[in-house]
């Protein structure tokens, strides 16, 4: 969001310097809110009940709210390095991306689910090299895009095929969720891979059946799939 360089808050305490974030706390609060107030008291009094679960990567760069031209309301969002899906295991703990995807499917019963990844993504990156010592979470979590690593020298090329073979393989754990794939065969519930080429501002969705990620100037559909069962078949509730 573009902004002037906050010049508006000149109060009694001038002598202090200038919380830029509280500024823009009050900007929200005092400019913008008083347009959207009508909409955020429907949200209250009525719940929420976004249908899509768009889980996508932490990088400060994608802005979903841009990418899809929703508001309020209108997302769920999960958002960790990587945009990760760890695996359905029995296990339980304190597996946040794991709850959240619970909560979606089971509560909020949302007809679509976007797995996000992006060029230039440092989750996907990382996973060619060593991470500090001390981040021995990360160093765990980035497991879970082991399988998309490719035995190559790492190069742009490299990693950007890495970054949509992560997508496609986090697409597959979804579907070890056992309230996800009820739903996905039951036509209810569709999965989308999108990979976001944040220096075009194009997201290439990926399409079942050719098995490539397509630009959304070409696709057919916003995405579907994948899973092993339904590959052949034609994409169920797609848009
Ligand atoms: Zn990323």
């Amino acid at each position: 969001m573009a902004d002037e360089h906050g010049q508006s808050g000149t109060g009694p305490e001038a002598t202090a310097p200038p919380d830029e974030l509280l500024q823009r706390l009050r900007r929200f609060h005092d400019d913008y809110f008083p347009g959207v107030a009508d909409q955020f008291q429907d949200l209250v009094r009525d719940g929420q009940h976004p249908t899509i679960l768009f889980i996508g990567c932490s990088d400060s760069r994608i802005v979903p709210y841009l990418l899809t031209g929703t508001g309020p309301g209108e997302l769920f969002i999960i958002r960790n390095v990587g945009a990760f899906v760890p695996p359905y295991d029995g296990s339980a703990g304190y597996h946040g991306t794991a709850a959240a995807i619970e909560f979606a499917v089971l509560n909020l019963k949302v007809a679509r689910i976007v797995v996000c990844g992006h060029t230039h993504c440092g989750g996907i990156r990382a996973l060619y090299e060593d991470p500090p010592a001390q981040a021995v979470n990360l160093k765990a979590w980035l497991e879970l895009g082991r399988e998309a690593v490719l035995p190559v020298q790492v190069t742009e090329e490299a990693l950007r095929r890495t970054e949509q073979r992560a997508i496609v393989l986090q697409l597959e754990r979804l579907m070890g969720y056992p309230m996800v794939r009820e739903r996905v065969e039951a036509g209810k519930l569709a999965l989308h891979g999108w990979h976001y080429v944040l220096e075009d501002g194009e997201v290439h969705v990926f399409d079942v059946k050719s098995g490539r990620f397509l630009p959304t100037a070409h696709a057919q559909h916003s995405g579907t799939g994948p899973y092993e069962p339904y590959v052949d078949q034609a994409p169920p509730a797609g848009a």
